[in-house]
């Protein structure tokens, strides 16, 4: 059995504002993983131009920013083994017209950029970002 793993996610603006943030959770705990932090919380324009940083170039970065400031999100710290590997795979296809049945992104995307979840893509990632989130006391206490 592989050890367990933390990654970094978010229920994006869209799956909040529409009510879906509750089904979203309940499929991540069916799914095999722990919720071991969670805030609810509002980008600030600053906030989300660092997240989404590595896509500053790319032409949908501005689009992208003011949607993830549109309104509140859900930032969380999830567990299980092979936590960052399983959780891309339960969210589907950034698109969600190529997201597999039963995926997050299949259920409750709206398109491309609506896409209701982000999850961090490496180990690295999801410690960068889980730091980006959560302080240092909150992650000693995950
Ligand atoms: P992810 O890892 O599946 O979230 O996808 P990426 O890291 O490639 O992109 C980050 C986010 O940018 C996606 O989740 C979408 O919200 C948005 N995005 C990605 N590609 C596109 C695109 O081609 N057009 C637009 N408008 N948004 C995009």
């Amino acid at each position: 059995m592989s050890e367990l793993q933390k990654t970094f996610s978010i229920i994006k603006p869209d799956a909040v504002s529409t009510g879906k943030a509750g089904k979203i959770i309940s499929l991540l705990e069916d799914s095999g993983f722990r919720i071991v932090g969670l805030r609810m919380t509002k980008l600030s324009q600053s906030q989300a131009e660092g997240f989404y940083a590595v896509h500053s170039e790319r032409p949908f970065y501005r689009s992208l920013v003011t949607f993830m400031t549109e309104g509140p999100v859900i930032v969380m710290a999830l567990e299980r083994e092979d936590a960052v590997k399983k959780l891309r795979e339960v969210m589907g296809a950034t698109n969600p017209a190529n997201a597999a049945e039963g995926t997050v992104r299949k259920l409750y995307a709206e398109s491309i950029e609506r896409n209701a979840i982000h999850g961090s893509d490496a180990p690295e990632t999801a410690a960068d970002e889980l730091q980006y989130f959560f302080t240092a006391i909150e992650l000693n206490q995950l």
